[in-house]
């Protein structure tokens, strides 16, 4: 199963079609006996009135049941093997639990080995047996998944384990410095200089996978001197102060065409404050409406109705009518960086235009390389495009140029999703730096509630495009009210335990 569920079903054809194709090509099975198995899978899937599900076409389903019919799909001709390519990235947490559960039921009722391949090690430290962890094309671990995330015995894994965020953590996850390399590595472990712990017979050889335990081989020459078991340092704890009022939106509602003459209202009545200096997130599932709110806010999407006043003046209600000041003080980074960076232009080239739709053409120059220098990226990155840099050095690029005009409020939409864990956390630390040095109010649209609580001063949960509850966030997490938000916090994976660390076994 590819990580796009696009690319595992075909757009045109309904659900029974594609059924009967697999069956027919996989297992030489007829009409009547596809539509049979196909409804027991899909039973199976907790697709709701299977029968029905299989006349209709895949644009007409959620993402989340999409990615179950999917599933559904793969396991009809009764394989031995299911290969899944991160099939839950971009489900929020919720729909990725419905997924992982109905995928967990029909691999065990079919008898199907899974090999789940996935950046998010909390949620495979939750539902996996085994874990085998790569790096630069090798593996450089391999265990039962509780030993090895209890007892991670590789310094990467170590690292990974550190950079995952966790609702019962405070602290920012700490990142992991530098690149993998991208390629294996011949003749010295390539891992070294991104290694802590690295010595110099780290260099001279290459290290093989050694066995440290039941089932269990790290491939580390100082496996047995190093003892991995306490969490390395973490990042700072953001706890801030409330800061002044800079934005503030009122009773805003977002409606859209649904064709039919009918509306969708998928924001209705929503207020929320931004303070200077702090970092206000809003939490909820796909569809609860956080991203038409955000993209209000910024600008990008006019209101049905409601008003925004900002720093002490209220915002016309067509964004295209906001005064340059207005527009270049409220900046957006998107989810996408493959939207937001023009491919054609280089990172230099990029920043020099923003920075001159902003800035007096005597200060562009020097803001550039302040801004680079504060997300911490190279000035070598300057000549580089957007397909030669990394996931995070790209985000880090969108950061810097929403930094770039000197914004009052940043809102920020998924920025991290998608990414893994260690990526993840440099992107967090350096949102958490720009925010402090800029003393601006982000707002954080986002689903991970391990990246919420690590970061945000204040939340509002969304559902349904109304805030089902709000408050800051040490007390909305210790004591949650409302009965959504007590199932999006039970949703999180709960292979971290309260202090945020995997729990641990017999050694
Ligand atoms: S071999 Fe050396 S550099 Fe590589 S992971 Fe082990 S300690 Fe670190």
């Amino acid at each position: 199963m590819p990580q796009e569920v696009g690319g595992a079903l075909h757009p045109s054809f309904r659900i029974r079609q594609q059924f009967r194709e697999s069956l027919r090509i996989n297992r030489g099975i007829g009409k009547a006996e596809a539509d049979a198995r196909a409804i027991e899978l899909l039973e199976g899937a907790g697709i709701p009135e299977p029968q029905a599900a299989l006349k209709r076409y895949p644009h007409e389903f959620s993402g989340g049941q999409l990615q179950r019919i999917a599933i559904a799909l793969a396991l009809a001709p009764r394989p031995d093997l299911l290969v899944l390519d991160e099939p839950t990235t971009a489900l929020d947490v919720t729909t990725q639990r419905i997924v992982v559960e109905a995928l967990r039921k029909l691999a065990t009722e079919e008898h199907v080995a899974v090999l789940f391949i996935s950046h998010d090690i909390a949620l495979l430290g939750e539902y996996a047996d085994e874990l085998v962890v790569m790096y630069a094309g090798e593996i450089v671990e391999h265990g039962p998944v509780a030993s090895v995330l209890s007892r991670p015995r590789h310094p990467y894994t170590r690292a990974l384990v550190d950079a995952v965020p966790s609702p019962g953590r405070t602290e920012l996850p700490a990142s992991i410095p530098g690149l993998p390399p991208g390629r294996v590595v011949e003749g010295e472990c390539a891992f070294a200089p991104r290694c802590s712990y690295a010595a110099p017979r780290c260099v001279e050889e290459k290290p093989a996978l050694r066995t440290v335990g039941v089932d269990h081989s790290a491939r580390c020459c100082r496996v047995s001197e190093l003892t991995l078991d306490a969490a390395t340092e973490l990042g700072e704890s953001v706890a801030r102060a409330p800061g002044d009022v800079i934005l503030t939106a009122r009773d805003v509602v977002v409606e859209y065409n649904a064709g039919n003459r009918s509306r969708v209202r998928a924001v209705d009545k929503v207020s929320l404050t931004l303070r200077k200096g702090n970092l206000t997130a809003v939490v909820g599932e796909s569809g609860s409406g956080k991203s038409s709110l955000g993209h209000v806010i910024a600008g990008l999407q006019r209101p049905s109705s409601g008003s925004i006043e900002f720093d002490g003046a209220e915002l016309p209600e067509d964004p295209m009518r906001r005064s340059k000041l207005q527009r270049r003080r409220i900046q957006l980074v998107f989810q996408s960086t493959s939207g937001s960076l023009n491919p054609r232009r280089s990172v230099g080239d990029h920043l020099h235009h923003v920075a001159g739709c902003f800035l007096e053409p005597a200060r562009r120059q020097a803001a550039v390389e302040e801004v680079l220098e504060s997300v911490q990226l190279s000035s070598h990155l300057l000549n580089r495009y957007p397909n030669e840099l990394s996931g995070g050095q790209k985000q880090r690029v969108a950061i810097a140029s929403a930094f770039l005009a000197d914004p009052a409020v940043v809102v920020c939409d998924e920025i991290t999703s998608g990414q893994d864990v260690s990526v993840q956390a440099a992107i967090l630390e350096t949102l958490a730096r720009m925010q402090a040095t800029h003393d601006t109010a982000v707002l954080l649209i986002s689903h991970d509630l391990g990246v919420v609580r690590a970061i945000a001063d204040d939340v509002y949960v969304m559902r349904g495009g109304s805030v089902v509850e709000q408050g800051r966030t040490d007390d909305l997490f210790a004591s949650p009210q409302h009965d959504y938000t007590r199932n999006l916090m039970a949703a999180a994976p709960q292979a971290l335990d309260a202090a945020g660390a995997f729990p641990s076994v017999a050694p």
